[in-house]
């Protein structure tokens, strides 16, 4: 029987950048797929016959080394996509763009503050500067602390540079802005609450966290460098052009990719992953196993229990999955929303009110909704929509309540769209676990949470992609620098391993 040199369970797109990159460094790569179709996440699928969406993403891409060292161009996957811009929904028909345009952005923040417009610039230049900061965190591995060593050291003293080169001001901002809320961070830029409430909806997006919640600021510019600024990129039915780019790119490096292929265990031998079996029985061996899946899936429906030690187990047992949202797709006869993405965050407290109802496990009755559209479909990111519901099941009734929800939501700022809904789909959080296998509905892997980033994401001690199974690794979403559409986990795990 063949022995690959590593097997990749899971083709999302962390686990197609890992594949690709080993392939590329001459190893043979075998990946197993549950689902018949590649991306896992970030997938375009067809909603009705002809018309394709994104089906949960709302926006995002690869970081441009990955692009240019899969030489992604090739498969016909651009090196940097277009941006679009963020339009704010205001009550009585007001909008705010917030755009990449530095000097139309300050222009048309004019009307809500004259200073808030002179700052604009301030802002972005420090945003970017700590997106950069963020970005070199990200391909950096973290220390298994207690544990140090000196080849983990030289990396970390160049983050630390990194960091003293933003200069005094810009470095306290940045360690400053990790731990607090949206809200506060804002609140020492901008006067207008329109403004600040826009640009926090991105500190709530995907999170289980309210513009008031402590780490909300470092969610929001963890978002801002996903999206490369405040419009969401390949939003229009096209994110499943990263995907597939990537699996050609892998197939050419010669890696061999299996679809409807769903591995039910890792065998270890002697605290050595050695292969997998499939749902089927096959038994397939390697002498690495990569799993894109989430580490509470991994850990706990692949492995056998009695090969994790009882703290490590517990450590994973309390890694913190929340789901918070659902997507509706609407077909919409004659509509012209525009091209930017639309966000319906119209003040702090609006916001913050919404999370106020999933405190208490409920739907939100006044959602945040971020709405990007592709041809005749109208998508919709709506929160909060809690996995766990209290008193209540993601049933039928919850499904059609969403949906209205939306619908309504919409209505209130593009009246007369409501009757030209044709038909809808709604994908709620249950459905995110049992249908894209996003263990609680949760949308990252686990939470962007203080206390699930850095050196402690997935779980304190473990986040080099390593786990403590020898020859056991993780490339998803779940660990460190994961957490949408980037490949960033999928990348730092293809390095890790190469580095042996
Ligand atoms: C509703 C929603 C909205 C989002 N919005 C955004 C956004 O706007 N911007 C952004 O950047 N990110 C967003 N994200 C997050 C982002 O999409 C994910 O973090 C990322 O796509 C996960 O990629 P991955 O490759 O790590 O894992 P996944 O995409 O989860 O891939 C895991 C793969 O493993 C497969 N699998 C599972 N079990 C098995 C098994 N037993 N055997 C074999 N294969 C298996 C799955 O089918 C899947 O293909 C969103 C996610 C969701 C769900």
């Amino acid at each position: 029987m063949k022995t690959f040199d590593a097997i990749i369970v899971g083709a999302g797109h962390n686990g197609l950048v890992t594949a690709a990159m080993l392939a590329k460094a001459g190893k043979s790569v075998l990946v197993l797929e549950r689902r018949n179709v590649v991306g896992g996440i970030c997938v375009t699928e067809e909603l009705q016959p002809g018309i394709k969406v994104n089906s949960l993403v709302s926006g995002g891409f690869l970081r441009p080394d990955i692009t240019k060292n899969l030489d992604l161009a090739r498969q016909g996957l651009p090196n940097t996509p277009e941006k679009s811009g963020l339009v704010s929904l205001l009550p009585a028909g007001g909008r705010l763009r917030l755009s990449n345009n530095v000097r139309e952005t300050a222009e048309a923040i004019l009307p809500f503050s004259k200073k808030d417009a002179d700052k604009w610039p301030d802002f972005v230049a420090f945003m970017n500067k700590a997106v950069g900061f963020l970005e070199m965190a990200y391909h950096t591995g973290m220390p298994r602390l207690p544990k140090f060593s000196v080849a983990e050291g030289i990396p970390l003293a160049l983050l630390g540079l990194k960091l003293r080169g933003m200069g005094a001001r810009d470095m306290y901002t940045t360690i400053r802005l990790l731990p607090m809320t949206a809200r506060e961070f804002l609140d020492e830029w901008f006067e207008s609450d329109a403004l600040k409430a826009a640009i926090a909806s991105l500190g709530i997006h995907n999170a289980n966290l309210g513009v008031m919640s402590a780490g909300s600021a470092y969610n929001l510019l963890h978002q801002f460098m996903l999206r490369g600024g405040w419009g969401q990129p390949y939003a229009s039915a096209e994110i499943g052009n990263i995907s597939v780019a990537l699996e050609r790119a892998a197939r050419q490096h010669g890696a061999e990719i299996r679809l409807q292929a769903e591995v039910s265990r890792i065998l270890v031998k002697d605290n050595q992953a050695v292969g997998v079996v499939l749902a089927s029985e096959e038994q397939i061996l390697a002498n690495q196993v990569v799993s894109c899946l989430d580490p509470k899936r991994t850990f706990q429906s692949l492995l056998e229990p009695e090969l994790l030690d009882p703290e490590f187990g517990w450590n994973v047992r309390n890694i913190k999955m929340r789901g918070i949202s659902a997507k509706i797709h609407l077909v919409v006869d004659e509509m012209e929303l525009g091209a930017d993405t639309l966000v319906l965050a119209p003040s702090l407290n609006y916001l913050e009110r919404a999370y106020d109802a999933a405190k208490y496990g409920q739907i939100s009755e006044q959602p945040y909704m971020e709405i990007t559209k592709s041809g005749q479909v109208v998508s919709i990111h709506l929160q909060y929509a809690p996995y766990k519901l209290k008193g209540a099941a993601w049933d039928e009734n919850m499904r059609q309540k969403i949906g209205s929800l939306a619908v309504d939501a919409l209505e209130a700022h593009f009246p007369g769209i409501k009757p030209k809904v044709r038909f809808q789909k709604v994908i709620t959080p249950l459905d995110m676990d049992e249908t894209y296998f996003q263990t609680e509905g949760d949308i990252n892997h686990g939470q962007l949470m203080l206390e699930q980033f850095f050196f402690m994401r997935p779980i304190p001690g473990w986040s080099n992609h390593r786990t403590p199974v020898s020859g056991l690794f993780l490339c998803g979403s779940g660990v460190h620098g994961g957490g949408g559409v980037s490949g960033i986990s999928g990348r730092n795990a293809a390095e890790q391993i190469l580095r042996g």
